[in-house]
Order: C-alpha cells, then sequence, then structure tokens
C-alpha cells in the first residue's frame, strides 16, 4: 500500500529586488495550490547567489508577503545560511567521481556551441581531469547521457537530453559559490518539497534538477510551471530588470494578478484582503491555468 505524503510546496523568491507582479503570481499560484490540498507552504529566500543579492531586499519582500496577507508555514529558510548543506552533497558528488573541477573559463567556454535555449553546452574540456598547468576554477557535474522526461501538471511532458541539451552543468562557481541547481536541489530535497509549482522561465532547468535529485537520493517532487508575466516588450518580469515593485494596493494588485491566472471571478469584489483570500483559497482552480508559456503582463505592471 502506497503512503500518500502530505503535500509540501514552497515560494522560493530570489532578493535581488522587491517583489514584483511576476512574483507575486509565483506567490499566489503556489500557496492556493497548497492550500487547495490542505498543504504546507514554506518561504525560502534564494540567496545563494549573492552577487546579485541586494541589500535590504529580503525584509522588503517579507514585509510585502506580510502585507498582501501570505501566510507561511515554519521559519523561513535562507539559502545564505546553508552552504555547509550544499558543500556536503557536492563533497558526496566528488567522492564517488561525479563531480570534476573544471579550469574552463567563461571566455573560453564562449566558443562553444549555443542550445536552443542559447544556453553553451559544456564541451566537456576537463571531464577527464584539468589540463596540465592550470587549475580547477569551479566544479561541475558529469552528466550520464540519458533523457530525462517528466509530465509538468499544467505544460504536460517535457523531455531533455542532458548530454546534448545542457552538459556537464556548474555545481560551485569560479566565485565560489554554489549554484542554484545544487541549491534548489538540496533544499527541496531536505525540506521534504512534494509539489513545485513555479515559472514557466524555469522549465528547462527541471530535468537538470530531477537528474540530480536522483543522483543526491532525493524523491522527485510533482512540477507546475505557470505561464509567466512578460514586460511590454516580451521579456519576462525580473527584479533585475528592475520590474516595477508591488504597490501597497494589495487588493487590487491580487485582483490582477487572480485574474492574470485566468481564475474564477468572485461574485461581488472582495472588499479586503481576508476576503480576497477566503475566496481565493476555495476557488483555486490549477486547471484553469492558461496552458502556454507566456502572457503579456498586464499594462499597469509592465
Ligand atoms: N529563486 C527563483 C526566482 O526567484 C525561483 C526558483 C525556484 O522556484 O525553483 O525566480
Amino acid at each position: 500500500m502506497s503512503v500518500e505524503l502530505r503535500y509540501r510546496g514552497r515560494f522560493a523568491p530570489s532578493p535581488s529586488g522587491p517583489l514584483h507582479f511576476g512574483s507575486l503570481v509565483a506567490a499566489i499560484s503556489s500557496w492556493c495550490d497548497a492550500r487547495a490540498s490542505k498543504g504546507d507552504w514554506l518561504l525560502r529566500i534564494e540567496d545563494v547567489d549573492q552577487t546579485r543579492s541586494r541589500p535590504g531586499a529580503s525584509d522588503a519582500i517579507l514585509a510585502t508577503l506580510e502585507a498582501y496577507g501570505f501566510e507561511w508555514d515554519g521559519p523561513v529558510v535562507r539559502q545564505s545560511e546553508r552552504s555547509a548543506l550544499y558543500a556536503a552533497a557536492l563533497d558526496d558528488l566528488i567522492r564517488r567521481r561525479m563531480a570534476f573541477a573544471c579550469a574552463c573559463t567563461r571566455r573560453e567556454l564562449e566558443l562553444a556551441a549555443p542550445d536552443k535555449a542559447g544556453e553553451r553546452v559544456y564541451p566537456g574540456t576537463c571531464r577527464q581531469g584539468v589540463p596540465t598547468g592550470r587549475e580547477g576554477r569551479s566544479w561541475r557535474v558529469a552528466v550520464t547521457d540519458e533523457i530525462v522526461s517528466f509530465d509538468d501538471r499544467l505544460q504536460g511532458m517535457q523531455e531533455q537530453q542532458l548530454a546534448r541539451d545542457v552538459g556537464d552543468f556548474v555545481l560551485k562557481r569560479a566565485d565560489g559559490l554554489f549554484a542554484y541547481q545544487l541549491a534548489v536541489v538540496v533544499d527541496d530535497g531536505l525540506q521534504g518539497i512534494t509539489h513545485i509549482v513555479r515559472g514557466a522561465d524555469l522549465l528547462l532547468s527541471t530535468p537538470r534538477q530531477i537528474w540530480l535529485q536522483r543522483q543526491l537520493g532525493y524523491a522527485t517532487p510533482s512540477y507546475l510551471h505557470h505561464p509567466i508575466a512578460l514586460d511590454a516588450r516580451g521579456r519576462k518580469l525580473s527584479k533585475q530588470a528592475a520590474a516595477r515593485a508591488l504597490s501597497p494596493h494589495a487588493l487590487s494588485q491580487l485582483r490582477e494578478a487572480w485574474t492574470f491566472l485566468d481564475q474564477p471571478e468572485p461574485p461581488s469584489p472582495p472588499e479586503s484582503v481576508g476576503e480576497f483570500w477566503r475566496w481565493a483559497h476555495a476557488a483555486w482552480n490549477a486547471r484553469r491555468l492558461p496552458p502556454v508559456i507566456m502572457l503579456p503582463a498586464p499594462r499597469s505592471c509592465s
């Protein structure tokens, strides 16, 4: 008899700036989906890339989430405090000869052919060892040549041939910081996340995360990649690209994001944030999400 695990979802903003409309869409989707399954919803600040973190951004994110009525379960987890866990996972892979030191510089790698998404596929230069006279700068994992597939709850079947489409990817960067791909896999694994609901801009990262989960002995969660908000020029709204911060008008922004997600309209307009959430938690229907990868953001938010 299989035992159903209790739903554990998460919202994982990077503190590279204040929350914007795109982050609100991700927060609403992941919280409502967790609530609809009577699950937990954890908050993780993804500040592993300290070169992108902005001072004060993580406090501002927490304050905005509170003002918007979000309630997360348990303590906030911060990646900047979890380096020892990422180091242990990397050491494990090094011991098993699955991770290798790489001496290549960015400039050298720019000569490799880009893949469909414009990412450079690692040509395997240091896989058998760092060339004589050179020193390892980063750590990469040696991917096995296999097709990784998963059934996204919204986007359907996805597959990627890791060796061809991604290549040996970085786990620890030349600047000494652990890579997002390693941190997210270790965190989702150790936090027992069963359901990941996040933006479709991460769809192409999922196969390598699933593959890494398998190597590190973590269970693979279920995935739903929701449509993401774009600016007027068709680019993803992002904190780095200085997307406009969410306004203090929580209720109107929540309603805009709700409409963006194609969720059912309430019979009468909610008059408070609390009323909005009571409606939203009961009405959430993941099957209504538009099954397209990208949608333009409402004009007021671009
Ligand atoms: N930290 C990422 C972001 O803010 C999200 C990563 C994830 O959900 O796996 O876009």
